[in-house]
């Protein structure tokens, strides 16, 4: 018996961007009795299916984009006589779809770190639940993950985690729902270790894959000293407190490690916090701008965001702070129009972003905009179905003749809105305007790694994502391939095999700490 983990993907692109952790997590939680555990990344090759066994556990991790895929990969693991486990955000809001259609032995809900080993067990005794509740556990029972088992020559980033959950409650978004919103941080010894372990291994670029690196903003405080609530200062105090550890754990490490996150933009107001971002080598972080309007960002409750110079004052703050911002906007919001577009790309420029993306709103099973499209389509006698899959359900309908927009928007058709969002990208990732972006860093290696990386963003993530054309998307698949190979090439790192945990002073610390 042997147990296997599939990430399901439709494109493999031979190289993968990051580490999609989840599945060195699950292979550090699986008992060591059944052996290491089968690693299929489908982002870089598809499955073997001759690989799975009669007798073998598959655990297949989905969310709405990759679930189609991971539904064929369940029946094809379970037609092979193998015991199929789903887990992931979407298995764990569609139990009854993955039962139906992706050959599902047992779904797991919530966090798997913990509940994992039962499930083998259980599976092979013959004993198992249809359905387990790994539930959120405590930031001390998070799992590291097996980075001995991932092949260094095909990923550029590695993911560490340090906190999960967010306070926020953006509508677009299932984080807060999924996760929740009290932020459940890891020990800071903890993620160094991981760190150091990685960094033995040779991965110098690493992700601090968190729902919120900056679970604390000092509005929070100023909002909690208002209403006098001392227990809650204190809270968020020692919230705060154990970033600022974190990163000053993180500054003791090699100076070659690069950090990248994801943080709220209320971030660019704490200027400590980016000081010490900067010092901690957390070199950029993905900031949600969503919309460039205040209209835009009430229409998806992220009120806490700032429009227009305010907007574009706070991103500049980031960089010149030390921090790169990658600026994820959103388009197709009720209140944008025609001339959003423009505005959006403009502000980007003017904002100082190093990258951007520009993705169209989607509404997100788990997510307050899901809840009350699906609602206001079952109202609706009209209601669009494609091959009788109705549109509520469109990940069930094939990725080319999926439609790219599914919220009507008021003035603009979906053609409309998928074409102006295309210039967008057009505009931001032209040649000329990324040399110029690329001033951002000073050597010419440096700045040629940047206009790669640029373009191979924009080949994965918008050609491949927004064309509805399959003959466009398998060009730019095939690029993104090509452009993969050199741009791995400069994430490479000589190990460091003799590298020490911080302030560990006796050999014991050579020992594997992860
Ligand atoms: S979009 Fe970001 S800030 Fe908003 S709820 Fe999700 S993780 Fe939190």
């Amino acid at each position: 018996m042997r147990v296997h983990l599939i990430n399901p993907s439709d494109i493999s692109f031979g190289i993968g961007v990051i580490t999609p952790r989840w599945l060195y997590v699950l292979a550090a939680a699986t008992p060591k009795q059944y052996g290491d555990p089968v690693i299929t990344d489908e982002t870089l090759e598809p499955m073997q299916p001759e690989s799975i066994e009669p007798g073998d556990v598959v655990g297949i991790g989905i969310h709405t984009g990759n679930a189609l895929r991971g539904m064929e990969v369940g029946r094809i693991a379970r037609e092979r006589g193998a015991y199929v486990v789903y887990g992931g955000i979407h298995a764990a809001l569609f139990p009854e779809e993955v039962q139906k259609l992706g050959g599902a032995h047992v779904v797991v809900k919530g966090d798997g770190d913990v509940v994992w080993g039962k499930v083998i067990a259980d599976l092979l005794a013959g004993t198992a639940q249809t359905i387990y509740d790994g539930g959120r556990i405590s930031g001390e029972e998070f799992v590291p993950a097996r980075w001995d088992l991932a092949s260094r020559d095909r990923y550029m980033w590695a993911s560490v985690q340090t906190v999960r959950g967010c306070p926020k409650h953006c509508s677009f978004c299932s984080v807060w729902r999924t996760d929740g919103q009290k932020p459940r941080s890891r020990a800071s010894q903890k993620v160094l270790g991981e760190i150091v372990a990685l960094r033995r291994l040779g991965y110098r670029f690493i992700v601090l894959a968190d729902d919120n690196f900056y679970p604390v903003s000092l509005e929070d405080l100023r909002l909690a000293e208002r209403q006098g609530n001392t227990a809650r200062v204190a809270e968020l105090r020692a919230l705060r407190a154990e970033r600022f550890e974190l990163m000053e754990g993180l500054a003791q490490l090699p100076q070659d490690l690069v950090f990248y996150t994801q943080i709220t933009m209320e971030a660019g107001e704490d200027t400590e916090f980016l000081d010490a971002m900067r010092r901690a080598n957390i070199k950029g972080a993905l900031v949600g701008v969503e919309s460039a309007t205040e209209a835009g960002l009430k229409d998806i409750f992220k009120g806490f965001n700032l429009a227009g110079d305010n907007l574009v004052a706070r991103l500049r703050t980031f960089q010149k702070h030390g921090v790169h911002v990658l600026g994820s906007f959103i388009f197709g919001l009720p209140s944008d129009r025609e001339d959003t577009f423009s505005a959006t790309a403009e502000l980007a420029k003017r904002a100082d972003v190093s990258f951007a993306q520009f993705v169209m709103l989607t509404p997100l099973p788990g997510t307050i905009d899901f809840e009350r499209w699906e609602k206001s389509q079952r109202e609706n006698p009209e209601a669009a179905s494609i091959h009788g899959i109705p549109l509520t359900r469109y990940w069930l309908i094939p990725a080319v003749e999926r439609p790219k927009m599914y919220i009507p928007h008021p003035t603009m058709s979906p053609d409309e809105l998928r074409a102006h969002t295309q210039e967008v990208w057009d505009d931001f990732y032209s040649m000329s305007a990324i040399w110029s972006r690329s001033k951002c860093v000073s050597s010419l290696k440096g700045r040629l790694a940047f206009f790669f990386i640029s373009k191979l963003y924009r080949q994965m993530y918008a050609n491949t994502g927004i064309s509805t054309d399959s003959a466009r998307r398998q060009r730019a698949t095939r690029m993104a391939r090509l452009l993969a190979i050199p741009c791995r090439k400069l994430f490479e790192a000589k190990p460091m095999p003799e590298l020490k945990l911080p302030g560990a002073g006796s050999a014991g610390e050579l020992l594997p700490i992860v």
